[in-house]
């Protein structure tokens, strides 16, 4: 049975990636403001239908470039980039914020490095911040903090970027916006035959063969870092979709059936993490809860601090920690919204005293629920 592409309209958090070359005319340095006027309101008919949407958007560097009189084109070293993306990230944010107000929708503006997605602690920061946007009704635009990322510690290109805020915020669909249309048998503009490959079940090694080393001026993902970003997506639930933006209204044209390239997960992003929180991570110490609490995570609550009767182990914010019910036994496992010695000092504690004890308004919760991933679940 040939698998069927999904619809747009039946994702609730969509990541939207654009890429530079679509955003910005290279040769003037300006943005191209019809071409995100139209994709503004592709994105407001998503917050209509009361889906989430998160902006990856690049062009900090393509856009500072010229306004620091460096080279309109072409490679730039390292501390060329990170002043151009200093001076060119202004510009951007307000750009977009400008462009989304135009369709009713508020921006915010998120830098991230690659730690903020890869260090345990950092991502719960990021998620929760990322994610109060969200439910403020805002749209997080995001970008590479590129003025303080050095080489090692850079994702350097938007794709893979994308792909783990999307994995990250439990995203159901990433959209990456290129000046391709998809993954062709083989690099089109060296190989005339090359054919559009429509729909990618799982990403395999002849499917990362095709993608050879392709890649525009401005932006640094060539076919390669989409590749790459479709194995972070879809090991995490998340489907992703490679579509042309070289039109106007590029995301309705993906509705509308515009050829473009869909990788499928066999996931769910929310079962995917729990997953991931279940099994993959080693867990630090241990939370001992009471029976009250025991039944409030079985109807699905999240672990405040009051249902905590011990605290076994030594761990970080983020840490993976098992939890156990009053008889020893884990019931299952969670990341920790706070290091052992605060949830030491907060078990059994109402949450509304977090403030009074530790100093700084925490997290409500000890264990949030989409954190938790309960034995059987
Ligand atoms: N973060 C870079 C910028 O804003 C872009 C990286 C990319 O093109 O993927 O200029």
């Amino acid at each position: 049975m040939a698998a069927v592409t999904p619809k747009l309209a039946s994702f609730r958090r969509v990541v939207v990636k654009v890429g530079s070359s679509l955003l910005i005319d290279s040769k003037a340095g300006t943005v191209n403001a019809d071409w995100l006027r139209a994709l503004a309101e592709d994105l407001s008919d998503f917050a209509k239908r009361g889906a989430s949407v998160l902006v990856v958007s690049s062009g900090a560097i393509a856009l500072g470039r010229t306004v620091v009189k460096l080279p309109a084109q072409g490679p730039l070293k390292l501390e060329e980039s990170q002043a151009a993306a200093a001076v060119g990230q202004i510009a951007l944010a307000r750009v977009w914020a400008e462009t989304l107000a135009a369709v009713n929708l508020t921006a915010g503006q998120i830098l991230l490095t690659l730690g903020d997605t890869e260090e345990r602690r950092r991502y719960l920061n990021a998620r929760e911040t990322i994610g109060k946007l969200l439910e403020l009704g805002a749209v997080p635009v995001i970008n590479e903090n590129d003025t303080v990322a050095t080489t090692e510690i850079r994702y350097g290109d938007n794709d893979r970027l994308a792909a783990r805020v999307a994995t990250m915020m439990s995203a159901d669909l990433l959209i990456l916006l290129s000046d391709i249309d998809g993954l062709y048998s083989a690099p089109p503009h060296k190989n005339s035959s090359a054919q559009l490959i429509p729909l990618v079940p799982r990403v395999t090694a002849e499917i990362e063969a095709m993608a050879g080393e392709a890649e525009s001026e401005l932006s640094r993902g060539g076919m390669r870092t989409k590749i790459e970003a479709a194995k972070i997506a879809t090991a995490a639930g998340t489907h992703m979709v490679i579509a042309s933006g070289r039109k106007l209204h590029p995301v309705r044209a993906i509705a509308e059936k515009a050829p473009c390239t869909w990788f499928l997960t066999p996931a769910n992003p929310v079962t995917a993490r729990k997953k991931w929180i279940g099994g993959a991570l080693e867990p630090k110490g241990a939370i001992h809860v009471d029976a009250g609490a025991v039944a409030a995570l079985r109807r699905g609550k999240s672990l405040l601090p009051a249902g905590v009767v011990k605290i076994s182990g030594a761990f970080a914010r983020g840490d993976a920690v098992l939890i156990r019910d009053p008889e020893g036994s884990e019931i299952g496992r969670g990341l920790v919204a706070y290091d052992s010695a605060d949830a030491e000092r907060l078990k059994g504690q109402n949450s509304e005293r977090i403030e009074a004890i530790l100093g700084y308004r925490g997290r409500s919760e000890m264990v949030h629920r989409d954190d938790l991933a309960l034995a059987g679940e």
